[in-house]
């Protein structure tokens, strides 16, 4: 289980960081939670923990498949980002972490549904807000990236 593939296409449009900003991208699920196959397979999400090459515990719901990427959230590695629900637009705050320990290393993973009001309260939304160089950015592919700053990343 390594790092997901960092996406490279460019952004189609740009949007100044807001919280107004944010909401507005955002989607309202179409149904309640019962009434969606795939969210009510999710339950509250779960995680799986992998220790010096040992499953020590994986209790995340296989519908998990289903989910597709939404919303990369931070401008380096990717160890936080957004599934979105295909059938009602609900959200899940995914993370992944790898960490290399002696001995072994510990690969963690987890999922979770978020509400929008949480997702306003992330830490990367709010540096973004306190830097006031984040950027929304969309791309080609539907998916998201929030920039919490943007000077740094044309830097490199
Ligand atoms: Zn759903």
């Amino acid at each position: 289980m390594g790092q997901r593939e960092m996406k490279r296409t460019s952004p189609v449009r740009v949007l100044p960081f807001s919280l107004e900003n944010l909401g507005a991208v955002l989607p309202t699920p179409k149904m309640p939670r019962e009434d969606c196959r795939i969210c009510q397979a999710m339950g509250g999400g779960d995680s799986k923990l992998v220790k010096g090459g040992t499953l020590e515990y994986d209790t995340i719901p296989a519908a998990v498949q289903h989910l597709k990427y939404f919303m990369r959230l931070g401008e380096h590695v990717e160890t936080n980002w957004l599934d979105i629900c295909p059938l009602c637009d609900r959200l899940y705050y995914c993370e992944e972490s790898y960490e290399y320990l002696i001995p072994g290393s510990e690969d963690y993973e987890s999922y979770a549904p978020i509400g929008l009001e949480a997702v306003l309260k992330l830490a990367v939304a709010s540096w973004a807000k306190a830097t006031s160089k984040g950027e929304i950015r969309a791309h080609d592919d539907g998916t998201w990236c929030l920039v919490r700053d943007a000077e740094k990343l044309r830097k490199r």
